[in-house]
């Protein structure tokens, strides 16, 4: 008679002779009790389309033993650590947590999700602000564990691991005096930031980080693993440049690097925030002419234990430091700044410069759009809904845009927003739970009043978009993206995005 392996596990003596197995698993030598008792009761957890899935001990104790990495239940030492996002505000639970260390685990955890209809939830640096890379129920497929960055400079490529944060990959291709756009916080994951876009501080020059994506491995839904690059599968390359995570899991990225001067000129400069409408006029009027090695980004925030303030960060990428200062000249000479900390200073560091402002597990709420200029009528609405709020209840970020963003054409990627000057976020941030429904109305209340300045949003910071705003945002990119969706992931698996359904799921 043919013994399943499964029923083997789970005998008495199929669980010892398992026990070598279970180390290999649970990678960090707690045994994951959940998985380890094979004969245990079944696990409840989510379908994909919202309903009951009982999930057999020994299916998941099949799958640990197919993986190198560890798969972690509510019981494992492990669970808690693993499943929390940057935002605190989602405290999510899967059913289990396949903790990829290659894309053999991949694979096998895509099989799984798939063959048992899970929900499906896969996460990379995990700062998704709208909590879309974790789930209560389904499955996580979590790629922290795939962490590295290989510098080929010679080639001026730089090949990523999808668990990879922004702060691993700058450092690995700045020992070379090598660039490529990455956003503005290090800790962010270098994976769900490339595939919606990717701005960050010399994305004016050199583009998204997607535009410098010239090629992926992927898993699709059904387990295969493809490849896009501009010779093999370039239509869905195309898709990868902006659809977020909607046609598989990428377990490799490969970026184009560019030779830039380790030491930008730049930093920050600040003024009270009674100031404001001055300063984002000044600024404005930079922008208006910055070339593509400027980006000049202004915030306006209450930092804890500071009076709120305009802050304005400076990042001037050109070789030519004094051309850069000659820029900001007139931003400088308004008066009575509370500080100014602009000089020459390593990107780096730069980079790294908001990371302790942005920690993880701070609650997060934030609406945000493009815009095309930093008009009179935008500064007026943001500056006096700023200062009509009480301190540390609202915060407002822009994003510069244009120059090189702005110049591939809106079709040649799926990222839809090509034409805008600056992104603009509305933003409330919080410790306490007991806040959480004052200080999203707060930041709802904002945005209800910003929104009709702004014309489509960003994939990478959608918070309650339906399918119209998806399909509006992406305007003529829809349909294509729906195609390589039908083609590639015809079941919705990977639904926890900005969804571009299938025609038929
Ligand atoms: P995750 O939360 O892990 O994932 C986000 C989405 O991508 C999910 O839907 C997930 O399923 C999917 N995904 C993740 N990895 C993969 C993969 N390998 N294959 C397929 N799908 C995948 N954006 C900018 O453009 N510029 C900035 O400067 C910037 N700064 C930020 C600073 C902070 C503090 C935060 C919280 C966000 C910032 N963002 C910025 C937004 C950022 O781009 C998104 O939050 C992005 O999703 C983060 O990537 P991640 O890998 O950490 O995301």
């Amino acid at each position: 008679m043919k013994i399943r392996r499964r029923q083997f596990v789970a005998s008495a003596l199929g669980a010892a002779a398992f026990l070598p197995l279970s180390r290999a698993w649970s990678a960090d030598g707690t045994p994951a009790a959940g998985v380890a008792r094979a004969a245990g009761p079944d696990i409840q957890a989510r379908a994909l389309d919202g309903g009951e899935v009982r999930l057999a001990r020994g299916d998941v104790a099949d799958l640990a033993a197919g993986m190198r990495g560890a798969v972690l239940l509510p019981d494992s030492a492990q669970y808690d650590g693993a499943r929390h996002l940057w935002n605190g505000a989602f405290d999510l639970k899967p059913a289990l947590i396949a903790r990829c260390t290659g894309q053999a685990d991949v694979r096998r955890a895509v099989g799984f999700a798939r063959a048992h209809g899970l929900l499906t939830a896969v996460r990379g640096g995990g700062h998704s602000t709208s909590g879309k890379s974790s789930c209560n129920g389904g499955i996580l497929i979590d790629l922290a564990p795939m962490q590295g960055v290989r510098v080929d400079p010679q080639a001026r490529r730089a090949f990523v691991e999808p668990g990879t944060l922004l702060g691993q990959l700058d450092h690995e291709t700045a020992a070379f005096g090598l660039v490529t756009t990455a956003g503005t916080v290090s800790h962010t994951g270098a994976a769900g930031l490339t595939l919606g876009g990717g701005f960050g501080r010399v994305g004016r020059r050199f583009g998204l980080a997607c535009d410098n994506l010239v090629a992926a491995d992927l898993v699709t839904a059904d387990g295969r693993r493809e490849r896009a690059s501009a010779n093999e599968n370039p239509d869905l390359l195309w898709g990868l440049r902006g659809g977020g995570g909607n046609l598989g899991i990428v377990t490799e990225f490969e970026y184009q690097l560019h030779p830039m001067r380790p030491v930008i000129w730049g930093g920050v400069i600040a003024w009270p925030a009674t100031a404001a409408r001055e300063v984002l006029g000044v600024v404005a009027e930079i922008a208006g002419t910055a070339p593509d090695a400027l980006n000049i980004e202004p915030i306006l925030v209450a930092p804890p234990g500071a009076p709120p303030m305009v802050i304005v960060e400076v990042c001037w990428s050109g070789d030519d430091h004094p051309a850069g200062a000659a820029r900001v000249a007139k931003l400088r000479a308004l008066p009575k700044p509370l500080f100014d900390r602009l000089g020459p200073l390593p990107y780096v560091t730069l980079q790294q410069a908001n990371d302790a402002a942005n920690p993880h597990g701070i609650r997060h709420y934030s609406k945000a759009g493009f815009v095309p200029t930093l008009d009179a009528r935008l500064i007026d609405d943001v500056v006096s809904t700023f200062l009509d709020h009480p301190p540390g209840s609202l915060g407002y970020v822009f994003q510069q845009c244009g120059g090189q963003i702005n110049r591939v054409a809106a079709d040649a990627t799926a990222f839809p927003n090509r034409d805008a000057g600056y992104w603009v976020m509305v933003m409330a941030n919080w410790m306490d739970a007991a806040e959480d429904e004052a200080r999203k109305a707060t930041a709802r209340a904002a945005w209800k009043r910003l929104e009709p300045l702004t014309r489509g949003f960003y994939v990478n910071s959608a918070t309650e978009r339906d399918e119209a705003d998806i399909r509006g945002n992406y305007g003529a990119n829809y349909a294509r993206l729906a195609r390589l969706k039908d083609r590639y992931d015809p079941g919705n698996q990977f639904r926890l995005n900005v969804n571009v359904r299938p025609s038929r799921a």
